[in-house]
């Protein structure tokens, strides 16, 4: 299929393309995906398979990536997450599988550090557990220096502590292999959120290295997978039981056989209900095109990453003919744009056909920022010839 054909799908249902000048944003559709991805999506669709083998071939692929025990393709990072907390709330427990939302044991709670709370931190909830935040974070509110310690954390385990959730960051407080030698200590598996976390593709091993037990990634971000996609990734055991919340599992127990992958699975007491995570299911045209995207990230070098954002940059640049500066965001390079009046210049982008959407972050500052890694190089030119004519009106 063209480039164009692919555009007039949305015409059809009369709805126009933006320029996504913005980011990865699940709201804005996130990037369009390389040809080999879509190739893989739409091969996929042509024929059957057994999703269990097909997450099968994903674990294979997902471990030599990540160093990981076991992983399969979700829906998405936040399916990954709501997925993680249910695996940690039953492990290989297949009545307490069959009760979640509901727990019966009283251990539900995932501790989290409070500087890290966020709107992505509910998939913990919707699994059934329930977050209780640990410290204080005053060098956040600016108040002090300190934030939650890991000294804290393991104060804050008792009994009903069913896992630690850590959103990973830089400069996460406390440090992750902090936290993971307290919750080592106290036998409590910890879930890392690493949505965002690519690139570097380094981090695809290092939450392991320091010692997680499970970690989400976004297939949609920058791995440049399919938008609802994301890896579930960890220890086989746990794995293998979020797993098992996920798949349809609407077949007669003994024809069920547990793959190599996941043997884990070969330890259930007996055989499960369909679980809470069916609300989270991923179709083979996600994981396969998940899984070409994922080979594609991680043999590209992250100089040639750099150089092909670049030239996207380089391309609005030209045909804007203005004066920008330069910034970055980790390893993505930003185009930054100082204007006379930020926000009514995003608002006037954004009004526009086609509408261009800017990353607002620093717009209270006068500046906007266009991020190339959702940009297609088909607008670039337009996006330039756009931001132009807009600083104009
Ligand atoms: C993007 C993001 C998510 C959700 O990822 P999806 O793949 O869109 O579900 C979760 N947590 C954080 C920190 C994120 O940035």
């Amino acid at each position: 299929m063209t480039r164009d054909a692919q555009r007039m799908i949305f015409e059809r249902f009369g709805i126009t393309p933006i320029i996504n000048a913005y980011g990865t944003n699940t709201r804005l559709s996130a990037g369009p995906l390389s040809d080999e991805v879509a190739d893989a999506m739409r091969e996929a669709a042509t024929a059957s398979v057994d999703i269990l083998d097909l997450q099968a071939a994903a674990c294979r692929e997902i471990t030599h990536a990540t160093g990981a025990e076991a992983g399969f393709v979700t829906s998405g990072a936040s399916a990954a997450l709501l997925l993680a907390a249910a695996a940690c709330l039953t492990r290989l427990d297949a009545g307490a599988m069959n009760r979640l939302p509901m727990t019966r044991e009283g251990r539900c709670e995932f501790l989290i550090s409070r500087s890290q709370r966020n709107m992505y931190d509910r998939a913990i909830e919707t699994a059934g557990g329930r977050l209780v935040d640990v410290g204080i974070p005053d060098r956040v509110s600016g108040a002090g220096v300190r934030d939650a310690s890991a000294a804290e954390f393991a104060d804050a385990i008792t009994p009903r502590t069913a896992g630690i959730l850590h959103v990973a960051q830089p400069h996460a407080e406390p440090p992750l292999p902090e936290i993971t030698a307290v919750a080592r200590e106290a036998g409590i598996p910890v879930i890392v959120d690493a949505a965002a976390q690519l690139p570097p593709a380094e981090n695809l091993r290092r939450f392991f290295e320091q010692g997680a037990d499970l970690v989400a990634f976004s297939g949609g971000k920058a791995i440049g997978g399919p938008q609802a996609s994301g890896i579930l990734a960890g220890r086989g055991p746990l794995v293998a039981a979020g797993l098992a919340q996920m798949l349809d599992l609407d077949l007669p127990a003994g024809q069920f056989r547990a793959p190599a992958e996941f043997s884990a699975l070969s330890q259930l007491a007996f055989f499960p209900r369909t679980g809470i995570g069916r609300s989270c299911k991923v179709g083979r045209e996600e994981v396969m095109g998940l899984l070409v995207a994922l080979r594609r990230f991680t043999r590209e070098d992250a100089a040639t990453r750099r150089a092909r954002w670049q030239a996207r940059l380089d391309a609005v640049r030209a045909a804007a003919g203005l004066e920008f500066e330069e910034g970055a965001a980790g390893e993505v390079p930003l185009l930054l744009l100082r204007v006379p009046d930020a926000p009514a210049m995003e608002a006037r982008l954004r009004a526009g056909t086609p509408a261009v959407h800017v990353n607002p972050a620093r717009l209270r500052e006068g500046i906007l920022t266009i991020n190339p890694i959702s940009l297609h190089e088909r607008d670039c030119a337009r996006l330039g010839e756009l931001l132009r004519a807009a600083l104009a009106d």
